[in-house]
């Protein structure tokens, strides 16, 4: 990916329609005659593989470090159980704490904490990595398994397997989960710009806000699609005000159509790519590239 121009799309909140604007943009680059890939890093509902209709080939496992506790090491500190960030750690005083499976997020702090090593390292299969191809169009996509909270780890394990990948590409893009945690910034940090899909929502224009802080405190430069900018009762003034707030673009307007929507919804979504929507995204891909 070294060379590549790598572009994070990401929106403050689920439902924005992130998705359908990074698959949008990277048939678009694709269409004319660019190697893209695509990156689908929305570990816990990833969606690309139904937008596009295709079949996934699992490339690898997500592994996530899991606590054992050496019965025979512990001395009953429980200082742990203070630095678990999940609470996944049970203790009670002159116990040896209890792991909650189900809560540890495999961030190895209680790893770290212990004073006596007692700690031992093992790993459960928190998810799965699967490629895709189409058309010049190379897919990965995390996963995690239901049940599983390890966003974080999975997220990274995602890009990193991205990273891994040898081959030269035009355009990189990098789907987020939705949000502004520390998953959105694994993800954003190894992008080049960060486009932040938002709606015409009170919601949206929050969520948009706290995106555009963490691009800024990430040294990002960052620009702002509005998708469904026509839909009923819809507040646009409120995202330009943002945008004028933080001094961010905004680069395009999709308008609303709940034709796309429904097809979305039933994955159907590639096939209902008309003529003008192609030439309304062939008009945004070639903005983005001169925005660099
Ligand atoms: S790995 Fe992290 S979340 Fe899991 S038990 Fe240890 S400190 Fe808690
Ligand atoms: S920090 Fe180590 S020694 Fe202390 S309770 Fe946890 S496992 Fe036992």
């Amino acid at each position: 990916m070294n060379k590549s121009l790598i572009i994070g799309v990401t929106g403050g909140k689920g439902g924005t329609g992130k998705s359908t604007i990074a698959v949008s943009l990277a048939i678009s680059y694709a269409e004319s005659g660019m190697k893209v890939f695509l990156v689908d890093s929305d570990v816990e509902s990833p969606v690309e593989h139904i937008l596009l209709s295709l079949d996934r080939v699992k490339l690898d496992e997500i592994k996530s470090f899991r606590p054992i506790i050496n019965h025979d090491k512990c001395v009953k500190c429980n200082l742990c159980v203070d630095n678990c960030p999940e609470h996944a750690l049970m203790g009670l005083p002159g116990r040896i704490p209890k792991l909650i499976p189900e809560l540890c997020n495999g961030c190895k702090a209680c790893y770290y904490v212990c004073p006596v090593n007692a700690i031992e390292e093992d790993y459960s299969v928190a998810g799965e990595i699967y490629e895709m191809n189409l058309n010049g169009l190379k897919i990965l996509q995390g996963e995690l398994k239901p049940g599983f909270k390890q966003y974080v780890n999975a997220t990274v394990s995602t890009i990193n397997k991205a990273i891994a990948i040898k081959e030269n590409f035009d355009i990189v893009i990098i789907d987020t989960a939705p949000g502004t945690g520390a998953n959105i910034y694994a993800a954003l940090s190894q992008c080049d710009i960060v486009i932040a899909v938002t709606e015409p929502t009170r919601l949206g224009a929050n969520d948009l806000s706290m995106l555009l802080d963490l691009a800024k405190k990430i040294g990002k430069p960052a620009y702002i699609i509005l998708n469904k900018a026509t839909m009923p009762g819809g507040k646009r003034d409120l995202i330009y005000d943002i945008a004028n707030k933080y001094g961010v673009p905004v680069i395009a307007e999709v308008p609303y159509d709940q034709k796309i929507m429904s097809k979305y919804f039933r994955g159907e979504f590639s096939k209902t790519i008309d003529k003008s929507q192609r030439e309304l995204f062939r008009g945004i891909a070639v903005k983005i590239i001169n925005l660099v």
